[in-house]
């Protein structure tokens, strides 16, 4: 934890919301203070998609919807996050548009610099390649990782179209790269056809256990947030959350969207519910802002992005 009063977000009661900064949640950038506990990076790249693209705006729409926000307190968790850690926004990583394998490594320097300053990352994509750029970061500093995966799709495939680093692919090679620590690693939300049957058997040896998007309505957040929280055995946990684990009702502004998805109001519980100490850094990825409307999908990433800093400003110490 910082030693110093936080410079906190921009005060909403003296300029208004939709004015001033155009930081996340108005907070400060990252070359306004000395020393950091969490820093939003944005990484716009999304030249790993398999259906629409647009998710290299996210970040910016992300920021923008986040104005939205009232930061000073959050009920929810009963705490006032940027008071107690000191947040700041990171700006963008320069991704290259043009090689995938080049931007994983600008993501990966990025977020190495942070986790060297001693800060815990969110990263705001961007497609859900860029998760394995952070994934090789993270787990460099804290070894391999207990995933807290929530999405519509399991992304452990192998290939596709002969690319084996896209969106749907990066945690096989997460786990081929030992980035992962054996059977700790949960999925959430899933749901939606897949190519073969097979890819369940894969999936299962690679130390995920499924949690369905029907389960929330069978055996309720508090029982599933449990059954997380054990699997993950203490192993420092890397959050990423691909929006489209909601139903299309309340994120439709992303790449491939699936029928039958979790409300905002169950995500946010269950994001709520993991557990403040082990989470180490994490990701929001797949808000496609040209196929949103009314800046839905981008508030609810911007409001996930707040109560996944305020769950790490209620951790005991730094991570
Ligand atoms: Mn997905
Ligand atoms: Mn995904």
């Amino acid at each position: 934890m910082t030693d110093q009063t936080p410079l906190g977000p921009v005060d909403g009661t003296k300029v208004p919301r939709f004015a001033g900064s155009a930081t996340f949640a108005r907070l400060p950038r990252i070359d306004e203070v000395s020393s950091f506990d969490v820093a939003l990076l944005g990484a716009p790249f999304d030249g790993g998609v398999s259906f629409r693209p647009g998710a290299r705006f996210g970040p910016s729409s992300i920021r923008q919807a986040s104005r939205h926000l009232r930061p000073a307190y959050n009920p929810a968790q009963d705490v006032s996050p940027y008071a107690v850690i000191q947040a700041v926004d990171a700006g963008d990583v320069p991704c290259n548009p043009f090689d995938i394998d080049h931007a994983l490594q600008q993501i990966d320097d990025g977020v190495s610099e942070l986790l060297a300053a001693g800060g815990r990352p969110v990263l705001l994509g961007g497609d859900h390649t860029i998760a394995l750029g952070g994934l090789r970061a993270v787990a460099r500093r804290h070894g391999p990782v207990a995933l807290v995966h929530f999405d519509a799709h399991l992304d452990t495939w192998n290939s596709y179209f002969g690319a084996d680093r896209t969106h749907g692919t990066i945690f096989r090679r997460a786990h081929e790269e030992g980035l992962l620590a054996g059977a700790v690693s949960s999925h959430v939300g899933i749901r939606g056809p897949l190519y073969a049957a097979h890819d369940l058997v894969d999936d299962a040896s690679f130390g995920f256990e499924i949690v369905r998007a029907l389960d929330i309505d069978r055996r309720g957040i508090d029982e599933i947030v449990d059954g997380v929280r054990r699997r993950t055995n203490d192993a420092p946990i890397y959050l990423s959350i691909d929006i489209d684990v909601l139903d299309p009702a309340f994120a439709p502004g992303t790449g491939t969207p699936e029928m039958g998805g979790l409300t905002s109001r169950e995500l946010l519980a269950l994001v709520r519910a993991l557990p403040p100490d082990q989470i180490v850094a994490a990701d929001l990825v797949e808000v496609s802002p040209p196929y949103d409307h009314a800046e839905i999908t981008s508030l609810a990433a911007a409001t996930l992005g707040y109560e996944i800093t305020s769950l790490m400003a209620r951790a005991r110490g730094d991570a």
